[in-house]
C-alpha cells in the first residue's frame, strides 16, 4: 500500500486577496462588458450553425479529409465529424479563421495528423487534452525532406517542402496506424469501433498489397512526381521517384520544360506522376519528350466524386494499368 505525502489533500489559502473598492468595480465592469461579448458571439454561433450541437453527439475536428474519412468510418453514426477547411484548399497549408479555431477549441476530439501537417495549430492554444496525433506511433520513422524552394499554391500564399514530409497516409500500413489511433479517441462513444475499423483495416490491407505488387513490377524504373508529397509512398512501395515543383492546372513554360531534360540526363524517367488531373497540354509537352502522365491522388481533401478509398482503388488501377 502506498503511503500518502504530506503535501496530498491541503488547500493553500494564504494568496487570496480581498480587493479595494475601486478595484472590484472596475473587475464587475469588465466582467458585465464579457458576459455581453459572450452572449453576442454565442448568438452568432447560433446563427449560422456552426458551434450548435443540436443531437448532442460528440464533436470530432479533423486536420484532413483521411482522417475525416476514417473517423466517419470508424465512428460510424455515433460521432458528428466536422472538418472545416474549404474544399479548394491544401488542409496543410489551410489557415483557419476565427470560427473553425473556436470550433476546434470547443471539440470533443480533436484528430491530428502529427508530421507537422497542420502549421496553423503551432500559433493556436488548442485543448491538449482532446489533441490525438494520428501518426504519433510511427515518429520514428519519419522522412526529413532537404531544403527546396518556396512556392505557392491556392490561396495558402508561399510555402516550402523542406522539413517532415507530412503525406503519410500514402503508405497505407501507415494509414492503417493512422485509423487505429482514431479508433483508441473514438472507443468511449460507440461500441462498433473495433468492429468497424476491422473492416477498414481490410479495405487498406488489399490496396496495400496491390501497391507492394506493382511497386516490384516496377522495378526501380524511375519516375518522376509532379509534387514533393510521395515521399512515405515511394519508400513503403519501392518507387525511384524524383519530385519536381509542378501543378496540375498550371503548364510547365519552357524552364520547367528544361528542368525535366536535365533531371532525365541521371532520372530517365518514362512517367510522372501527377497530383491531379492534368491539363491537357501538359500532358501533350510531356508525351512529345517521351513522359508519360498518370495520377495519384494523395485525397488530402474531399474528392470531387467518391470518397477516400474509391479514389485510392482508382489511384491503385492506374498505376497497374501503367505497370501491367
Ligand atoms: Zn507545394
Amino acid at each position: 500500500m502506498s503511503q500518502s505525502t504530506s503535501w496530498q489533500g491541503s488547500v493553500t489559502l494564504g494568496n487570496i486577496k480581498f480587493c479595494s473598492m475601486l478595484a472590484c468595480i472596475s473587475l464587475m465592469k469588465k466582467l458585465f462588458i464579457l458576459s455581453l461579448l459572450l452572449l453576442a458571439a454565442c448568438g452568432r454561433e447560433a446563427d449560422s450553425g456552426v458551434a450548435s450541437n443540436p443531437r448532442g453527439k460528440p464533436q470530432v475536428l479533423v486536420a484532413n479529409y483521411p482522417l475525416k474519412y476514417f473517423a466517419q468510418r470508424i465512428g460510424g453514426g455515433a460521432v458528428d465529424v466536422v472538418f472545416p477547411a474549404p474544399p479548394d484548399e491544401d488542409p496543410a497549408f489551410w489557415q483557419p479563421n476565427d470560427v473553425a479555431i473556436t470550433q476546434f477549441q470547443n471539440a470533443d476530439v480533436i484528430l491530428m495528423n502529427g508530421a507537422t501537417y497542420s502549421k496553423w495549430a503551432e500559433k493556436v492554444t488548442l485543448p491538449q487534452s482532446k489533441m490525438v496525433d494520428t501518426s504519433a506511433a510511427f515518429k520514428a520513422q519519419y522522412i526529413e525532406i532537404k531544403a527546396d524552394s518556396t512556392h505557392s499554391h491556392g490561396p495558402g500564399g508561399e510555402h516550402s517542402h523542406s522539413g517532415i514530409a507530412f503525406t503519410t497516409w500514402i503508405d497505407l500500413v501507415q494509414a492503417i496506424q493512422q485509423a487505429e489511433a482514431v479508433k483508441a479517441s473514438l472507443a468511449n462513444y460507440s461500441s462498433d469501433t473495433e468492429k468497424n475499423f476491422v473492416a477498414l483495416k481490410s479495405d487498406l490491407q488489399t490496396l496495400d498489397a496491390r501497391l507492394i505488387a506493382v511497386g516490384k513490377r516496377m522495378a526501380n524504373t524511375p519516375l518522376l512526381a509532379s509534387h514533393p508529397v510521395y515521399h512515405y509512398f515511394a519508400r513503403r512501395y519501392t518507387l525511384n521517384l524524383q519530385s519536381v515543383l509542378w501543378e496540375p492546372d498550371v503548364v510547365p513554360d519552357e524552364k520547367a520544360m528544361e528542368e525535366i531534360r536535365v533531371l532525365r540526363l541521371k532520372h530517365p524517367a518514362k512517367w510522372m506522376i501527377w497530383e491531379g488531373e492534368p491539363e491537357k497540354e501538359s500532358v501533350a509537352k510531356l508525351e512529345a519528350i517521351g513522359v508519360k502522365s498518370l495520377v495519384f491522388d494523395p485525397c488530402g481533401n474531399v474528392p470531387d466524386g467518391g470518397d477516400f478509398l474509391s479514389v485510392m482503388k482508382a489511384n491503385v488501377e492506374m498505376l497497374e494499368k501503367a505497370f501491367p
